[in-house]
């Protein structure tokens, strides 16, 4: 069971057992100055982003499973808070049914994302379905007992992040789709965009969003209060759904349809906050939905989670474009996270600022880099664009311009920073041990760090607490003093994104030690049981132990009969190549089974010599080599070490 639960939900039960608040700290007085100091600096008088973000309200429910989540946002903003942060955080926690305009509805925290409801002639076009069933069918039945009962006639996947279609088998049944009486609309790429984001990397990636989420994280005001664009936690019960496919894709720049007698403005935005998304205008009720791509923060162009860098390039076009062909008509911007803006002209000021934000940072980047600075240097020299830093929407909430400069600067040229001192670094934990040993040793670093500690330089106390935890993590005074110093950033960052990972990576030095968990495979079974037998041969090729595979040479060659797919798969040097849609007559085995079986054995749900001896998995020829293979794939651990060896 626990296989069918997403990446994120997944972590958050592995680690569920983590002591949750040990020794969390005050906000040093430099600390509370500081955030004191930005309550003076923004504009907290203008609360039209209260109004907007209550505008329209209809009814909630309260969250049953979790009463007072984020109850304590009601207060002030405490010394360990960023009072920006703060504000959003609030925003972010206004949940209920609100009506948008006649006939479009939202209903807005009941998960990471926004899911739109748009009232057709016979039934309703669902605009996004949320992370999981269980909260896609809690903000069903909300509409439902306000709003007279219709059938779905389309869901619109707004783009490839499974926030917006993790819920999809609560909204729609496969039943209806089969039948014709459901459309799954959704823009081109969709399935590629998902399966490959979720097939590499994925247990890093989890591993990664626990810090960008701050999951293990207790909420409050030494905790988590928000990720920048909303909550991470779905209402209802906690398991994932099977992934369901688009039957209508999106296939031109701009594209209009008629779904249940509305008319539907697509404008494909690929690589822009995902590598396949879309925004949608209505124009008979002049409402533009920027999904991902214009919300109330600055994005980031590479989450911490990892993932391909972000075009903000196109980005910025694509909003251009956006305000050139409905900036005229718009009445109304939503999005599929947070709250609307009313009235055309905020609707064009807001696209226009979210437009010039993206193309900021991405040609000032690349002027500094021109300049010959490196990326830490542009990081550092980059802020806000002129005329934009006292608009809420534009704050850094989510990405930030340091952190997205960054990312421009590897998208256009990599990792690499020209300078051949840095091509062959030693080891992080080999070169802490020979910083320390050329700086008289940790006794003597940690006394240094601890005068610039009382002095607020917490960056460089957690850079240089960080050499001396990789040099020696069983060092109790140095993981203490890197957990105090990251801590104290995480009070003062704006950043949701940024807090939570300064605060977690707080947690994870102050805990006694790290968590062993058992061993996954790395891709969730839904997203598996989706993927074309190719590609889950390219996932496959990234679990081979290749040093261990040595020079063995495993030819296989395969036939699913469930999927009427047939593949040559071939180990040699290591890596695993195959060849799509035949068979080999040199091939050492033939191996015939049903994808449901294959799946079960790769996932590690069930021993392939089981399958074999109950014949659901039958072989000619050489039947070793099929165990020889399986042999080979490595699982993975999903609590790794990030903040030490
Ligand atoms: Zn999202």
């Amino acid at each position: 069971m626990v296989l069918r639960l997403n990446g994120w939900l997944l972590a958050i039960a592995i680690l569920a057992h983590r002591a949750q608040s040990q020794d969390t700290k005050p906000a040093e007085p430099i600390v509370a100055a500081a955030n004191q100091a930005v309550q003076s600096r923004l504009p907290f008088g203008d609360r039209q982003d209260f109004e907007d973000a209550t505008r329209g309200f209809i009814a909630t429910t309260p969250d049953t499973s979790d009463p007072d989540g984020y109850a304590f946002l009601a207060h002030e903003a405490p010394p360990t808070v960023n009072p920006s942060l703060w504000r959003q955080a609030q925003l972010n926690a206004i949940h209920g049914l609100f009506k948008v305009t006649d006939g479009v509805y939202q209903i807005r925290d009941f998960s990471s994302a926004n899911m739109t409801i748009v009232e057709g002639r016979t039934g309703l076009i669902v605009i996004d379905a949320l992370s999981t069933p269980g909260a896609a069918k809690e903000a069903l039945d909300l509409y439902s007992a306000h709003r007279p009962r219709k059938p779905i006639v389309a869901l619109i996947y707004s783009h490839s992040h499974s926030d917006h279609f993790g819920g999809a088998s609560g909204v729609v049944s496969p039943a209806d789709i089969a039948a014709g009486k459901t459309q799954i609309i959704a823009p081109a790429g969709f399935m590629d965009a998902v399966i490959v984001e979720a097939a590499v990397g994925e247990n890093l990636k989890s591993r990664r969003a626990q810090y960008q989420f701050g999951t293990p994280l207790p909420r409050g005001e030494r905790g988590t209060v928000d990720y920048g664009i909303g909550k991470i936690e779905s209402r209802g019960a906690s398991g994932g759904g099977p992934l369901i496919p688009p039957n209508v894709t999106i296939q031109q720049p701009m594209e209009t349809r008629t779904v249940d007698g509305v008319p539907l403005v697509f404008e494909l935005a690929p690589e822009s906050e995902a590598p396949s998304e879309m925004l949608i205008y209505l124009p008979q009720s002049h409402v533009l939905d920027a999904t991902e791509d214009a919300t109330h923060a600055l994005h980031n162009l590479l989450p911490f989670r990892g993932s391909l860098v972000r075009d903000a390039n196109r980005w910025s076009r694509y909003l251009n474009v956006a305000l050139d062909q409905f900036g005229a008509g718009a009445q109304v911007l939503i999005a599929q996270h947070q709250w609307p803006v009313w009235g055309n002209e905020r609707v064009r000021e807001r696209l226009a600022n979210q437009r010039d934000l993206y193309k900021y940072v991405h040609d000032q980047t690349i002027r500094l880099m021109n300049q010959g600075f490196g990326p830490t240097e542009i990081a550092e020299a980059l802020t806000l664009p002129p005329g934009l830093e006292n608009d809420w929407s534009s704050r850094e909430y989510y990405g930030t311009i340091s952190d997205d400069s960054k990312a421009v600067y590897q998208r256009y040229v990599g990792w690499y920073d020209g300078n051949p001192a840095t091509l062959e670094r030693l080891p992080r934990a080999e070169e802490a041990k020979k910083y320390l040993e050329y700086m008289g040793g940790s006794p003597a670093v940690i006394a240094r760090a601890r005068q610039d500690f009382k002095a607020g330089r917490y960056r460089w106390v957690a850079e240089i607490m960080d050499q001396v935890v990789f040099a020696d993590p069983s060092n109790r005074e140095a993981r203490s003093l890197a957990a105090d110093a990251l801590e104290q950033l995480g009070y003062l960052a704006e950043s949701g994104a940024r807090r939570n990972s300064y605060l977690l990576a707080a947690q994870e030095l102050r805990a006694a030690a790290p968590s062993r968990a058992p061993s996954v495979p790395g891709v969730r079974a839904a997203v598996l049981h989706a993927m074309p037998i190719a590609l889950v041969f390219d996932y496959l090729g990234t679990r081979v132990d290749g040093p261990r595979a040595g020079t063995r040479h495993i030819v296989i060659s395969w036939r699913f009969t469930d999927t009427h797919e047939s593949l040559t798969s071939t180990l040699e040097h290591g890596a695993l190549t195959w060849i799509d849609g035949r068979d080999d007559p040199h091939a050492m085995t033939t191996v015939t089974t049903t994808r449901a079986v294959f799946d079960s054995v790769i996932l590690g749900q069930r021993p392939l010599a089981d399958a074999l001896e109950r014949h659901d998995i039958t072989t000619t020829g050489d039947a070793k080599a099929v165990s020889d293979l399986r042999g080979l794939l490595v699982d993975f651990q999903p609590g790794f070490p990030i903040v030490e060896p």
